[in-house]
């Protein structure tokens, strides 16, 4: 079994909910008592919420390339990111390390593929729903078209994620305000919906909302991370 390094903490709400994943999916297909192997370096929070709102890309990528290196030092086979956000620097942290960096978008698209999905609404934090880096990759390297909220919805959603699944906190309002925003994306011909926070799942899942199929990334993310541990990918 290869050693998943994990870029984490990013939340740490989302990395805890994936550390469970991680365990579960690897006794799912080890049985016994077996559970993952990884190594995690945990990140304060606090950082990643400043770069984000202040546009500090460079400074983001030099921070997370220094954690990224300390996993590798440690023994990591692989690096994921608990984050779909910080893949704004994902080719960055990829180019400085010897291990190879597992992709969000290309783990995701693999999986709309293989349901043919080919437009698909994104739900996540602001630079996830509007940068280049997510939705030009998805275009450019997967013909995958994504379809996104208006800017006031861009806007709420971005800060339900920051100010409350970050804490994990869950409310019903904000449910229904995401339910609204998605039913929209359907009506724009949304065939699906990518959970692109990996949050998201906490508040809106398959189990509370039917209407439109649902890809969350952080169930990816496991499932992804897993199999590679154990050669299945
Ligand atoms: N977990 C989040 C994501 O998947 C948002 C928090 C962050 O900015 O890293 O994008």
């Amino acid at each position: 079994m290869k050693t998943i390094g994990i870029l984490g903490g990013m939340s740490h709400v989302a990395t805890g909910e994936l550390y469970r994943m991680l365990n579960e999916r690897a006794n799912h297909y080890l049985g016994g008592a077996h559970t993952a192997q990884i190594l995690m370096y945990s990140v304060d929070f606090e950082h990643i919420k400043q770069f984000v709102y202040q546009d500090k890309w460079a400074e983001s990528s030099a921070y997370l390339i220094e954690k990224a290196k300390r996993l590798e030092a440690g023994g990591a086979d692989f690096v994921v990111m608990v984050s779909n956000t910080m893949h704004m620097v994902a080719d960055d942290i990829a180019k400085n390390i010897n291990i190879p960096f597992l992709h969000i978008v290309d783990m995701t698209a693999a999986v709309l593929k293989q349901h043919q999905i080919q437009k698909v609404g994104i739900l996540g934090t602001r630079p996830t729903m509007e940068a280049a880096y997510y939705a030009a990759r998805f275009k450019e390297l997967h013909d995958i078209t994504l379809v996104r909220p208006s800017e006031a919805q861009m806007t709420d959603i971005d800060t339900i994620i920051f100010e409350e699944l970050c804490k994990f906190e869950i409310k019903d309002t904000s449910r229904q305000r995401f339910f609204a925003v998605m039913e929209d994306l359907r009506k724009q011909g949304a065939e699906a919906i990518i959970l692109g926070c990996t949050e998201i799942f906490l508040l809106v899942n398959e189990q509370n909302y039917k209407d439109i199929p649902l890809f969350d990334t952080a169930a990816i993310l496991a499932e992804t991370a897993v199999r590679t541990s154990l050669g299945l990918n």
